[in-house]
């Protein structure tokens, strides 16, 4: 952008670039008032306003980023308990909330692994994509709830965002990876009783233990007397209290 004369160095560009978000939501705000004076004029209005102010938020979300280009020294920990050396400036570009945003970091690059990593990548939560954690939740909510194809067809009717099927599913499919390693670390520390779960408040009123499946495996047990052939491998049917082979066995505990 274009500093005016006589207003250089750090508190100038500060004041012009406050003074260019004002000019641009001077026109926004000018550009919404003559759509509502049409036909069907709120949507309009409403459409121009969320473009434009994603676009000014994303801008605004950019220039807050380039402040810091993320050198962290001439070598950082790779994480595989060698050194990464700085070899220059790299740019990504990261979809978020409020659009695709220019993101220019220091690289450094590991002899030992053969790889290069941005250490503001991770500090920003944004390491194994090109995702911004909030548009990762998003995506994620709407995955979780319908198919690929239509969660990419939510956000971008219901945010304003446009992703690829293949960019929702590869982000849905990541963070649930991450989920389950997480949950299991979890089930591993208790299981060592190295970590106490708080029992949920307020107490359920029920506790169901749920069998799913049909059958346990079940090894060869040894010939009766007389018979040369042990019976084979198999599995046995679960039995429930309710059913003679039902496929679910619940059992309830009521809390006394
Ligand atoms: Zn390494």
């Amino acid at each position: 952008m274009r500093i005016p004369p006589g207003r250089e160095g750090k508190g100038g560009l500060g004041e012009a670039l406050a003074a260019e978000k004002a000019a641009e939501i001077g026109r926004l705000a000018a550009e919404a008032a003559r759509a509502l004076s049409c036909e069907a004029g709120l949507g309009a209005a409403e459409a121009v306003l969320r473009a434009g102010l994603l676009k000014l938020g994303g801008a605004m979300l950019g220039e807050a980023l380039s402040a810091d280009p993320g050198y962290r020294g001439p070598r950082v920990g790779c994480g595989h308990g060698h050194e990464a050396a700085f070899t220059g400036y790299r740019e990504k570009v990261i979809a978020t909330v409020l659009g695709p945003v220019a993101l220019r970091r220091a690289w450094y690059h590991c002899a030992g692994c053969g790889h290069g990593l941005a250490p503001r990548d991770a500090e920003l939560g944004a390491a194994e994509g090109s995702m911004s954690p909030g548009l990762a939740a998003m995506s994620d909510k709407a995955a979780a709830a319908v198919p690929f194809a239509q969660a990419a067809g939510l956000l971008e009717d219901l945010a304003g965002i446009s992703l690829t099927v293949k960019r929702v599913e590869r982000a849905a499919e990541a963070d649930g990876a991450a989920q389950a390693t997480a949950s299991r670390a979890r089930a591993a520390l208790i299981a060592r009783r190295k970590l106490v779960p708080l029992p949920p408040d307020p107490l359920p009123d029920k506790l169901y233990a749920v069998i799913d499946g049909t059958g346990v495996p079940s090894p060869p047990r040894r010939p009766p007397a007389g018979r040369a052939r042990a019976p084979t491998a198999g599995t046995t049917a679960i039995r429930s209290a309710s059913g003679p082979t039902s496929s679910r066995s619940k059992l309830a505990w009521r809390r006394r």
